[in-house]
């Protein structure tokens, strides 16, 4: 029977051990004092996420319901994928059963093999090396650049092999990745740019939308990302052939020549109309849920960039960040560590999340990567988190929020 990996975070070794961030605080609406008496939020818990289901959700899926249409099959399938495909500014949508699925239906139709490689950021969430290895392609890791936090491109370039067949740039936290040098290595090179888009449903760089920036892109719709469909995800790309396998593949692989007839190795990766059917009115609302996040950035950056010690999430000139998660990094000035600010706001009922932990110290990756070292990802995970980032968020439970980061800081100064 499977075991599971070993490794602790005392292995990773002194000065790495530090990295990995300690146990969630516990969340507690209790506190009596309140710094900011006019906005008195106490007794209520402000989750760090939520979805927004106020449009057509309930009217599409009781149409589901009332006509018998609950599989796979059904007329909110497609158009769910022809709506979101072209809020990407993509001709084709591939709609799956979720975001890790979106991943590793594209690598499929790539047919990567074991011995093929495939470069992604060691920054990013599980699910995007796990679908490389799902394919038994070698994952190649890279590093976070300092001014986006994303994939440093940069280095991308010392990485590629001729066995590089593929690379998934990660738009972490709603930020796109630098994608024109991005293109022209692979303009180059001949691999395929694959996009982790799972965090970045209506992100732009230099004016056009992420999911349509690479070669293809993967959406996830879990509950806590932009739009959601309860579990969902979607491919997007302009690439005609490439859409056409991944919507085979997604079903079994049927052949059209006969029924049953199968000439891939197919997965059943299939979204339910109803999920479809919330997808599409989660899709109407998106400019909203995409304008009601950044006006929350700019109120949280507002309130946040005098505080010393607070680095406020960045936002590149050719960038629109849709700032999935509002991401904060604590520096030492501030007084208290990351860890200690999550338990000071979890005390007032903010929850809060830390950043991902580093693919090269995971420990189920722990003997790939054993040695090698990315700094920055690193510092990233030993400094950030994210505050609460939900586009139903209020300016006044942003003001609440940052007014207890506040006294926090002064506390620790006093
Ligand atoms: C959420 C997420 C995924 C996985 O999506 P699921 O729908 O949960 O499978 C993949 N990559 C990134 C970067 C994510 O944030």
């Amino acid at each position: 029977m499977l075991q599971p990996s070993s490794i602790t975070p005392k292995d990773l070794g002194d000065d790495l051990s530090s990295v990995i961030p300690g146990k969630d605080p516990e969340l507690a609406v209790t506190i009596k004092r309140i710094p900011v008496s006019e906005l008195d939020l106490s007794g209520k818990i402000i989750p760090v996420c939520e979805p927004t289901l106020a449009g057509k959700e309930k009217e599409y899926l009781l149409d589901c319901l009332d006509s018998n249409w609950i599989s796979s099959a059904g007329k909110y399938i497609p158009a769910f994928e022809e709506k979101f495909a072209a809020e990407c500014h993509c001709k084709y949508g591939v709609a799956c059963a979720n975001g890790t699925v979106a991943l590793h239906l594209g690598l499929a139709a790539l047919g990567l093999e074991p011995g093929d490689e495939v470069i992604l950021p060691t920054f990013t969430m599980i699910a995007t090396i796990n679908a490389v290895t799902y394919t038994g392609a070698t994952p190649v890791l890279i590093d976070s650049e300092p001014g986006t936090w994303n994939m440093d491109v940069e280095q991308l370039a010392g990485k590629i092999t001729p066995k590089t067949k593929a690379v998934i740039p990660v738009h972490t936290y709603g930020h796109p990745v630098d994608m024109d040098p991005l293109m022209e290595l692979a303009e180059k090179h001949g691999f395929f740019v694959f996009e982790d888009a799972a965090e970045a449903h209506g992100a732009e760089y230099k004016g056009r939308r992420a999911g349509g920036l690479g070669h293809a892109g993967g959406f996830s719709f879990y509950a806590n990302k932009i739009i959601t469909t309860g579990e969902g995800g979607m491919i997007t790309t302009n690439n005609a052939k490439f859409a056409a396998l991944a919507h085979n593949l997604r079903d079994h692989a049927f052949s059209s020549e006969r029924h049953f007839w199968h000439k891939f190795v197919g997965f059943n990766y299939r979204m339910t109309n109803m999920q479809a059917a919330i997808g599409l009115a989660q899709t109407e609302q998106m400019a909203g849920f995409v304008e009601n996040r950044r006006r929350n950035a700019a109120l949280y950056t507002e309130y946040l960039k005098e505080i010393p010690g607070i680095v406020t999430p960045p936002e590149a000139g050719w960038a629109k960040n849709v700032f999935w998660m509002y991401s904060i990094l604590v520096e030492d000035e501030f007084g208290l560590t990351r860890d200690q600010l999550r338990a000071y706001l979890a005390h007032y009922g903010i929850e809060t999340r830390t950043f991902f932990i580093p693919m090269h110290l995971q420990p189920i990756y722990y003997e790939t990567f054993k040695g090698q070292r990315f700094p920055v990802a690193e510092m990233l995970c030993q400094r950030g988190f994210y505050l609460p980032s939900a586009s139903s968020l209020t300016p006044q439970q942003i003001k609440y929020i940052t007014g207890i980061v506040r006294q926090a800081y002064e506390e620790a100064h006093s």
